[in-house]
């Protein structure tokens, strides 16, 4: 296994900061792809780490090499995902401080694998003791479990993360995982009902047709042939080669025995999985302009799967009960309205079941014994990248929302800690400029003037809110504003390819069009009433506590569906705020999936929306290197007579290191001392140091 420094004549450099041609766009991209050639897909800025997607399996992640990774410091190893988790991990015991992974990157491009690789790493070096090995265990099985339900195949990567997830493990004063909790982010629930040319629905219907014996699927009513199934006919029809469906389906099973839920449970999950399958097949006819259920055996196969009441179950499906302020008025729906509520119905109780799962989960990895531990936790952030595609929706809306509060975030955690350490260490340092995104997290987010309150108030607005008026009011107030652009403002190229019900974006990654359409729908989330009231009776638990009675109770208008995303980003960034973050910035290297290819304009793209060249200059304009007196000098000793075998003056490592960097040449403008560690401003010099080390 290589090690130290020398690697860079091999294969480019493996930290950026070592890069000489540091502000050029072609060097960056160049050194990538001479590492990325050689397959070595990690590299440094600093301590945040690149990590770009081989798409083939690389044969360096066995125990060796965990081993290899323990208990190292940072720059004595080549850059690897182990190496970022053993630096945050020590942290986290050795210094008792709360601990986030942070890993980024656009879809395919490798973050819910270095997230597994994380865990790994985790379970692997985190204390033994039989007790914890359960905990263990259940944090490694969760992954197939929520994969299954929360995952897809999309055109992009066929394992697509379709939420989004943060993961706290708990530990406890020795570093024993003693439990862990889930949160999830924004399922992209339209999915359950429709997918694009070339996608799949989630996993779990395939896993369940392929996987489940006779006997499960007679009690479902299920057969295997996946045409059968309208909420599975859109996209691509059948199997996917890298993907064996049976096989995962066993693997969900017994990762749900080991996470505890129990048979009834395992049932009423199946259950609710195969009463979707069967409601995607109800049609409607039209009589008069009321919509009637042509296929009654249906209705009573998906209530007794639903365990409701089949006739109420035929009515909720066509009929609209509006209970104004006491005024109880049923309005029976048209044939476009029935369809409507057969989907939002599919779409609510999979979201809601997705939700409930991951509290389940939760329930089983709570910690049981709490006694003594210090609540040291380390968190792991695995969400969707930035998103820019042809057309650009709600969902693509709130992904990149959530990006610029991340980039908040960075800028804050980074840039700060940066300056911190200076300070700290009394290193006199001149601040550098960087974009700071507040303005555009601003424009999205202000109370009362921001896009979402404007989206909220044209939801609850009396009278006939559409897209379109959205839109007007959004350029009504937001038109002078700097990074929000209208089709009437714009510029003439880029007027000649927005459409009339798109408005675009500055954000700090790029600029983005949206289009309305559905803005307003997708953000009420709409589920009649009646379908609510006849799953709050239902004789499936899961279900029941999907929909609670009190929700239909409540006078208050549920909250909307961005109103409740901003909530749960917000409660995010005070969790991740107070931690300390490592960075795993992950890069698609093509978008065929395939081993090898190295599409240089497209990493290029994300390098820039990544803001990796703004980090790297950041970290430049600062001291390339630093380490503490200790580990400086009991590497370099050798190669001063004052400091070899032994330094025995007084002053400790700093007064030894002192004549060290004297006897080494090293100039006043090339190192700084703080009040623990030497600060080295170019890489050539400390290269010139380890040249000499290793003559
Ligand atoms: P999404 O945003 O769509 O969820 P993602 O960033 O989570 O995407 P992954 O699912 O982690 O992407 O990776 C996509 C695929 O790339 C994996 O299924 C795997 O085949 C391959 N891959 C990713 N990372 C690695 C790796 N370190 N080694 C080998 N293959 C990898
Ligand atoms: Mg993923």
């Amino acid at each position: 296994m290589e090690t130290g420094l020398h690697e860079r004549d091999r294969a480019g450099v493996q930290d950026f900061v070592l890069l000489e041609n540091y502000e050029s766009e072609v060097a960056f991209i160049d050194n990538l792809k001479k590492r990325f050639q050689e397959n070595l897909i990690y590299t440094y800025i600093g301590q945040v780490l690149i990590s770009v997607n081989p798409y083939k399996q690389l044969s360096i992640y066995s125990d060796a090499h965990i081993n290899a990774y323990r208990n190292k410091h940072f720059y004595e190893m080549p850059p690897h995902v182990f190496a970022v988790t053993d630096n945050a991990f020590r942290s986290l015991i050795e210094e008792n401080r709360g601990q986030c992974v942070l890993i980024s990157g656009e879809s395919g491009s490798g973050k819910t694998e270095a997230s597994k690789k994380v865990l790994q790493y985790i379970a692997a070096c985190s204390g033994h003791q039989s007790t914890v090995e359960g905990v263990k265990d259940k944090l490694l099985k969760s992954n197939p479990v929520l994969e299954a339900f929360g995952n897809a195949k999309t055109n992009r990567n066929d394992n697509s993360s379709r939420f989004g997830k943060y993961m706290d493990i708990q530990f406890d004063y020795k570093g024993v995982p003693i439990g862990g909790n889930i949160l999830n982010y924004l399922l992209e629930k339209s999915r359950v009902v429709a997918q694009m040319a070339g996608e799949r629905n989630f996993h779990i219907f395939y896993q369940l047709l392929a996987g489940a014996d006779a006997t499960l699927l007679q009690e479902l009513h299920l057969e295997r042939t996946l045409d059968s199934y309208n909420y599975l006919t859109d996209g691509l029809k059948g199997t996917v080669s890298s993907i064996n469906d049976a096989e995962n389906f066993r693997q969900v099973q017994q990762a749900l025995g080991v996470i505890d839920f129990t048979v009834e449970e395992q049932r009423e999950i199946f259950a609710i999985i195969g009463s979707i399958l069967h409601l995607g097949n109800v049609s409607f006819d039209e009589v008069e302009g009321n919509a009637q259920v042509n296929s009654r055996d249906l209705v009573v196969t998906i209530s007794r799967l639903l365990g409701v009441n089949a006739s109420e179950l035929g009515a909720a499906l066509t009929h609209r009960t509006i209970d104004a302020r006491g005024d109880v008025v049923t309005s029976p729906l048209n044939h476009e309205l029935a369809v409507y509520a057969r989907d939002a119905l599919a779409k609510a109780v999979y979201d809601r079941m997705f939700s409930w799962l991951v509290q389940r989960l939760n329930i089983s990895l709570q910690a049981k014994d709490t006694r003594g531990a210090r609540n040291n936790v380390m968190g792991i952030l695995d969400i969707y990248g930035f998103e820019i595609f042809k057309t650009n929706n709600f969902e693509q809306f709130c992904i990149n929302f959530c990006n610029e509060k991340l980039q908040q975030l960075f800028i804050e955690l980074t840039l700060k800690s940066e300056q911190d350490e200076y300070r700290r260490e009394g290193i006199e340092w001149i601040p550098v400029e960087y974009f700071d995104n507040k303005v555009i997290c601003n424009l999205i987010e202000e109370k009362h003037k921001g896009i979402i309150s404007i989206l909220d108030e044209e939801c609850l607005r009396p009278g006939e809110p559409t897209d379109r008026t959205f839109l007007e009011k959004l350029t009504q107030k937001l038109e002078k504003h700097d990074h929000y652009v209208c089709h009437e403002k714009a510029p003439i190229q880029v007027q000649k390819v927005m459409g009339r019900d798109e408005f675009r974006l500055v954000h700090y990654a790029g600029e983005v069009t949206y289009s309305v359409n559905g803005f307003l729908d997708k953000n009420n989330d709409l589920l009649f009433r009646d379908l609510k009231e006849t799953l709050s009776k239902s004789g499936n638990h899961i279900v029941r506590s999907c929909f609670p009675e009190q929700e239909l109770r409540s006078k208050k208008r549920p909250e909307t569906a961005i109103t409740q995303f901003r909530t749960s980003l917000n409660n995010l960034m005070d969790i991740l705020m107070c931690k300390e973050p490592s960075y795993i910035r992950c890069i698609k290297p093509n978008d065929l999936q395939s081993p090898g290819i190295f599409n240089d304009d497209l990493v290029l793209h994300q390098v820039k929306y990544l803001g990796l060249m703004e980090n790297l200059r950041v970290r430049r304009a600062g001291f390339a290197y630093r380490r503490s007196y200790e580990l400086f000098l009991e590497r370099y000793k050798c190669l001063s007579k004052s400091t070899w075998p032994n330094y025995k003056g007084n002053g400790g490592a700093k007064a030894g290191v002192q004549l060290l960097v004297k006897d080494l040449g090293y100039t006043n403008e090339q190192f700084k001392m703080g009040e623990t560690k030497l600060f080295i401003r170019y890489p050539r010099t400390l290269f010139d140091t380890e040249d000499a080390y290793q003559a």
